[in-house]
């Protein structure tokens, strides 16, 4: 009887060692693959995400979209209500993509105040509707304890249709895209042409 309570209690202490392990790797993962001020996909898992949508391109022939967002003179949040604040506005931004975009949708941040999203079965139409959404979504202000902070974004969109397109090169055409939008004026979006190639 003593050695069959020892076994038992020798497997539920494994068991639950087993437990505290899987729990401990999947907060290990998460975090990898996270950013931890949004708690959206950092750009590790957009990346692998970007890839996974590019073969279903492949596959299916549906075009998808890529969209590169950067917040507009940021910087000027951070040196007037300090790095508490931008962090505030950040966190804000990611929650209001998440409520404009679909579910089966990848929203992610690159990193610093830029964000960016992959949209499966994509038409330009429908890439439009949402661009004009987000810009005049996150044009709105938003109340911080220290004051009101008008935010305001520019994007950079690219349609990829052709097979030969992988990842990083949506990537570039959706950022190289972005940057006309800030060079235009800000506060707008701006699809990508190959002619800004030609131009670059
Ligand atoms: P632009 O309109 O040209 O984009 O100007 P900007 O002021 O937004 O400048 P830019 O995008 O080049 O710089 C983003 C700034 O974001 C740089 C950095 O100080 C700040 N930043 C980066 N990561 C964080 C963060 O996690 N929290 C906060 N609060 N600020 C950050
Ligand atoms: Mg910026």
């Amino acid at each position: 009887a003593v050695f069959g309570v020892v076994a038992v209690g020798l497997f539920l202490k494994g068991r639950s060692a087993a437990r505290a392990l899987i729990a401990s790797e999947t907060r290990a993962k998460h975090m990898a693959y996270h950013d931890h001020l949004t708690g959206l996909p950092n750009r590790a898992l957009f990346s692998e995400r970007m890839a996974q949508a590019m073969s279903e391109m492949r596959r299916s022939g549906r075009a998808v979209g890529v969209l590169v967002l950067d917040l507009d003179r940021f910087k000027l949040v951070n040196d007037t209500y300090g790095h508490g604040a931008g962090d505030e506005l950040i966190s804000d931004i990611a929650t209001r993509l998440k409520s404009l975009t679909r579910e089966s949708d990848i929203v992610a941040r690159l990193g610093g105040d830029e964000f960016a999203i992959v949209y499966a079965n994509a038409d330009p139409r429908g890439l439009w509707i949402l661009a004009n959404r987000i810009v005049s979504e996150l044009s709105r202000p938003i109340e911080l304890p220290f004051g009101r902070v008008f935010p305001g974004a520019s994007i950079g969109i690219t349609l990829v249709t052709d097979f030969r397109i992988d990842g990083d090169e949506a990537l570039r055409q959706a950022d190289l895209a972005m940057y006309r939008a800030k060079d235009a004026g800000r506060g707008r979006f701006q699809f990508y042409e190959p002619e800004m190639d030609m131009a670059l």
